[in-house]
């Protein structure tokens, strides 16, 4: 017998509570940027991933906006009952071509695209290796595709090495370039050799690098020349790229794999046209001299907020704009986010599940959106 549903749930919720762990969306009432408006009051916002500020971008809203007007709201169906429409083509092509890749493959979100790509390639009787702070889709994805899994301590080869040696069936390994709530950087040349020597799949999640790293900013595998080393690339259309989605790029014949066994594809409703052609403008914008340019802004921000960071005496080992600052107690964290929000700046703080128990944080995160008085301003009034 249960208890009641209501009564069940409430007693969890308060253990929740009592920890500190109890989460609520606050209600925005302005669009994404550098500042938004929160129950009527504006506030700095360091909390986003829209890195290159193409969220509310002008030429983004605009591909959306005759995309919308041309192909109406909905996709539909699952793309392959009723359909590619042509901005889902235009859109594929453009992000191979991006990615230096034959092919590419857009998902309803970087969450499906992980989930259904790990179910797809291994099963029963093979083994997925995953770093300890890999994203909660890697983790589900594993969980779900019946892959025998292990983890490595974050970035340790060693163990890697040794996993690997133990491994049997097919082999994957998976691991973010940049990780999303440290904003530190695989080893992934490292990782890249030990694949090689073990003849193992290398299955990298660039959700975070995207449009930041490398001269064609393409993610952090180009900069040191390993992407066609790489057998899987994921990546979202949600962080630098402002918009929704995930995509999946690699060979054709990956490609045309997974549109045949990626459940998280075949069975969920498309994308809708819409969002699908503001994604393709926000990727041709990042392949051009303006993305260049906006991405420099974003590396100078970056730096002018570690910078100031460090001199407050508070360093960290994150080489993207994700800067987290470690506080450990989950309420502590929580008070600390409480008492920036009353001053006008918006950092959310980050607790268990999301990272590990006694590892809360403020995760803060810039973009080239913010003015140098932005950042002085959060410094100041995390600082005092
Ligand atoms: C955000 C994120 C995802 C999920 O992408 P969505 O488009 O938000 O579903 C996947 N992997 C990593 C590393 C992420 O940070």
């Amino acid at each position: 017998m249960s208890r009641p549903l209501n009564d069940q749930l409430n007693a969890e919720l308060d253990q929740l509570r009592s920890a500190g762990l109890y989460r609520s969306c606050r209600d925005l009432d302005s669009a994404q940027g550098a500042r938004v408006v929160i129950e009527g009051r504006e506030f700095l916002n360091f909390s986003s991933n829209d890195y290159l500020g193409l969220a509310n971008d002008p030429v983004v809203n605009q591909a959306a906006r005759e995309a919308l007007t041309r192909y109406g709201t909905g996709a539909g169906a699952s793309r392959l009952v009723c359909g590619n429409l042509a901005p889902y083509r235009e859109l594929e092509e453009r992000l191979a071509q991006f990615k230096a890749k034959e092919a590419a493959l857009v998902f309803g979100s970087g969450y499906a695209a992980n989930v259904g790509t790990i179910g797809a390639l291994v099963g029963k009787g093979d083994t997925l290796i995953l770093d300890k702070l890999d994203h909660a889709s890697i983790i589900d994805g594993a969980r779900q595709s019946g892959a025998t899994v292990r983890v490595y301590p974050h970035k340790n080869l060693k163990k890697l090495a040794s996993l690997l040696e133990g491994a049997t069936g097919r082999v994957l390994i998976v691991t973010e370039t940049v990780f999303s709530m440290d904003g530190d950087l695989a080893p992934l040349k490292e990782i890249v050799e030990l694949k090689d020597k073990h003849g193992a799949w290398l299955m990298i999640d660039e959700a975070h690098a995207t449009g930041l790293y490398g001269h064609y900013r393409r993610g952090l595998a180009e900069p040191l020349g390993l992407e066609d080393r790489i057998d899987i690339t994921v990546g979202t259309l949600s962080k630098a790229l402002g918009c929704a989605g995930g995509f999946v790029v690699g060979s054709r014949t990956l490609i045309d794999y997974l549109r045949n066994r990626a459940r998280s594809l075949i069975y969920s409703t498309a994308l809708p046209p819409s969002i699908v052609a503001a994604a393709g403008a926000a990727v041709d914008f990042v392949m051009n001299d303006a993305g260049h340019e906006r991405r420099d802004r974003l590396w100078r921000n970056v730096s002018e907020l570690k910078h100031g960071l460090a001199k407050l005496g508070i360093q960290n080992e994150s080489r993207s704009p994700i800067i987290p600052v470690v506080i450990g107690d989950e309420q502590a964290a929580m008070d600390l986010s409480a008492k920036l929000y009353e001053r006008g700046v918006f950092v959310p703080a980050i607790r268990y599940p999301t990272v590990p128990k006694g590892k809360a944080r403020l995760r803060v995160t810039v973009t080239a959106a913010h003015t140098s008085e932005d950042i002085e301003k959060f410094l100041h009034e995390f600082a005092s």
